[in-house]
């Protein structure tokens, strides 16, 4: 093994949107940290590259906002929701008295925007390692992680810093080797991600297609993911009309399976953010926003326990970043597993959908919510669920 005199304040594991936001955070408080990522960027990632109305205000703290704007970036004004027959649309515009940073969400491609994010913590002062492979936490004699020891090409390097973030994704190297990682049983989902031209255009004149699908399913596609997908879309009432003169210009990329929530968010001498802490489900679609923010949550805590007079203190600084994430989250958390049962449940989810489209004020809201500038409560309450299923007057049930 070779020894580098290579240290940092901080190591970053994994440069996507939550560590590059937590590496900008910390190097702008003139923490020395260091991003490592088994990629090279500009690096694909499967993805249905929706960014929330609210995710463009963490853009554009980065920077990165307005240039994404300048170049014509598509701009989504709302979600349209289809539960077999039924379908509902709400508005990104505001909804009850909310309003989003932007009153419209972003469809991007995550090669681009993965890079702009990378390139912002660059210019913050982070320095960033690609092409490199974590594989290990490093741990004192008391347990405290102190560093990673990672593969680089050929050669595995240790790397020693005061303090580690784990933002590796949903199959975090570093929640699993600290004991944190938790896997959920359900649901069991897998993703197939791949772009089109020829359709409706969401930036660069491509179209996303991401077909999320149960376990069984996605065991019966192995081996022919390409040809999965293009059967499910051509046997598609509503989508195979659009797709009869487009062409797949990209493979097919699996992922899964999903559902993972970390026991806790901190250990000693280390932290997770992004995905590494928990993703449950693709369907509401608030991954990126919720990297972004983590990061922007996390950073003052590791500035807090790297200031901190002793081990205690620094624990108390990690374990208070574990409730404040919980705090912030645990609404979407919620209505998340809500989205899981009633996609599970197909009858349930088209009278669900039939409602919505009868009460768009409610349709706003729940979309208001997905677009991360409602907060989860407006829609996690009795009254809620009452107004939904109240009897409709004559007008809304025309
Ligand atoms: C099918 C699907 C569709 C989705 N659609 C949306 C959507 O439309 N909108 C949305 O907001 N969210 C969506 N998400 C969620 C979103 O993609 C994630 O929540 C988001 O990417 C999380 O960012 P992250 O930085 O935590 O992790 P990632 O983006 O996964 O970044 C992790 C980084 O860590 C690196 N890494 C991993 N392991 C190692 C290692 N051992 N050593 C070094 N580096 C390592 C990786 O190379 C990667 O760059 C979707 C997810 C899926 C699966």
């Amino acid at each position: 093994m070779t020894s580098l005199q290579n240290r940092a304040d901080v190591i970053v594991v994994g440069g996507g949107p939550a560590g590059a936001s937590t590496a900008w955070a910390l190097a702008r408080n003139g923490i020395e940290t260091l991003i490592v990522d088994r990629a090279r960027f500009p690096r694909a990632k499967p993805c249905a590259e929706y960014l929330s109305p609210q995710a463009a205000r963490l853009l554009h703290e980065m920077g990165v906002l307005e240039g994404l704007e300048r170049s014509g970036v598509t701009t989504l004004s709302g979600m349209r929701i289809h539960a077999g027959s039924a379908s509902f649309e709400g508005n990104f515009a505001g909804s009850h008295g909310f309003r989003g940073f932007r009153n419209r969400g972003i469809a991007v491609r995550r090669e681009r925007l993965d890079a702009l994010l990378l390139d912002a913590a660059r210019a913050a002062g982070a320095r960033v390692l690609e092409n490199a492979v974590v594989q290990d936490v490093v741990r004192d004699d008391s347990g405290a992680a102190v560093g990673v020891s990672l593969r680089r090409d050929s050669t595995v390097i240790e790397l020693r810093a005061r303090h580690v973030v784990g933002a590796d994704g949903i199959r975090s190297v570093v929640a699993r080797r600290l004991g944190l990682a938790r896997r959920m049983r359900w649901p069991s989902r897998y993703a197939f991600v791949t772009h089109w031209e020829g359709v409706a255009d969401v930036g660069d004149g491509v179209t996303n297609v991401a077909v999320v699908t149960d376990s069984s399913r996605a065991t019966a596609a192995a081996g022919d993911a390409d040809g999965f997908v293009v059967k499910l879309v051509a046997s598609h009432a509503t989508l195979a009309p659009h797709f009869s003169h487009a062409r797949q210009i990209s493979a097919v990329l699996p992922t899964g399976p999903f559902g993972s929530r970390a026991k806790a968010a901190c250990a000693a001498g280390a932290t997770l953010v992004g995905d590494a802490a928990d993703f449950y489900d693709p369907f509401t679609g608030k991954g990126i926003y919720a990297a972004l923010r983590g990061g922007e949550l996390l950073a003052p805590y590791v500035v807090e326990s790297l200031r901190a007079p002793n081990a205690r203190a620094q624990r108390a600084a990690l374990e208070a970043y574990d409730r404040c994430r919980r705090h912030e989250f645990g609404g979407k958390w919620r209505l998340e597993r809500l989205v899981s049962i009633a996609v599970a449940h197909p009858p349930l989810l088209a009278l669900i959908a039939r409602r919505l489209h009868a009460r768009c004020d409610l349709a706003d809201l729940l979309v208001g919510v997905a677009g991360d500038f409602v907060p989860p409560r407006e829609v996690l309450n009795l009254r809620f669920a009452m107004r939904l299923f109240a009897p409709l007057t004559a007008t809304e049930a025309a």
